[in-house]
């Protein structure tokens, strides 16, 4: 029973990332996210058939249908990130609801926990956007950010979290940005991380805001000083803060609870 619940939700989240993919591509067109899925480089129109998360680029051997040019490995890989992510992310809520024994057994949910499942599928589908985008573009839009912080803001709301936290998990995440926007001039960071901060807060809220962001730079330093050091990048030179910040939030959604617990047990 709960496998069929995981491969269920893993399928969701391909089909969820395939949308993902065609989702940005159209967002830096500028194109209508309704109408038929096509080959960018020849612009012929994708078949249903050729359009299944994962499997199609197998069978298509990697190779448009249409003129032949390669499909880039983003496309399965994000499918089958998001795949995964769903399903690791349906897991832990069972965990952390107490719903889920060592056979892997569901004892109950209820109607509560299905919303937080939906919360957290949403702002795991906002991040991988996010990320991708502002990995190759350098860009974070605001026509995502703000739709999801109001959202996430408001599903917080429903699920019971405290109104005065929220608000200065907002401001904390947003003004931490802000702060550097002002005092750099735009230099360090573009506005987008203003926006992108003020969702991370809408979601975790105070304080658990403050290990997100700390974790962001944990993994901006990890990536970014070693391709400092193999020359890949220079000292200085512009990084997609975006991409950590994204990186950071989808750890905090599934084991944020626990990386504090534990860090808390190493002060006290
Ligand atoms: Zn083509």
């Amino acid at each position: 029973m709960i496998c069929y619940f995981y491969s269920t939700i893993f399928i969701l989240g391909t089909l969820i990332g395939s949308f993902i993919n065609c989702l940005v591509w159209r967002l830096h067109k500028n194109e209508s996210i309704l109408g038929r899925s096509y080959c960018p480089k020849c612009r012929k129109q994708i078949y249903w058939y050729e359009n299944i998360p994962i499997l199609s680029y197998i069978f298509l051997k990697a190779k448009c249908s249409g003129c032949g040019k390669k499909i880039s490995i983003q496309y399965p890989l994000v499918e089958l990130i998001t795949g995964i992510l769903f399903a690791l992310s349906f897991y832990l809520n069972l965990v952390n609801l107490g719903a889920i024994d060592l056979y892997g057994i569901v004892f109950s949910f209820d109607f509560e926990f299905l919303i937080r499942v939906i919360r957290d599928l949403f702002l795991i589908s906002v991040m991988i956007i996010i990320f991708l985008y502002d990995l190759r573009w350098y860009l974070i839009l605001d026509r995502i950010t703000l739709p999801a912080i109001f959202l996430i803001f408001a599903l917080n709301i429903f699920l019971g979290f405290d109104l005065k936290s929220l608000l200065l998990g907002v401001l904390v995440g947003g003004g931490f940005f802000l702060f550097q926007f002002l005092v750099s001039r735009g230099k360090w960071i573009g506005g987008g991380d203003i926006r992108l901060g003020a969702l991370m807060g809408a979601m975790f809220s105070w304080p658990m805001i403050l290990l997100a962001l700390f974790l962001s730079y944990i993994i901006g330093s990890l990536v970014s000083v070693p391709l400092v050091i193999f020359g890949k990048k220079e000292w200085g030179s512009q990084i997609p803060f975006g991409v950590f910040l994204t990186s950071a939030s989808v750890v905090v959604v599934f084991w944020g609870t626990e990386i504090l617990r534990w860090y808390l047990s190493l002060i006290y």
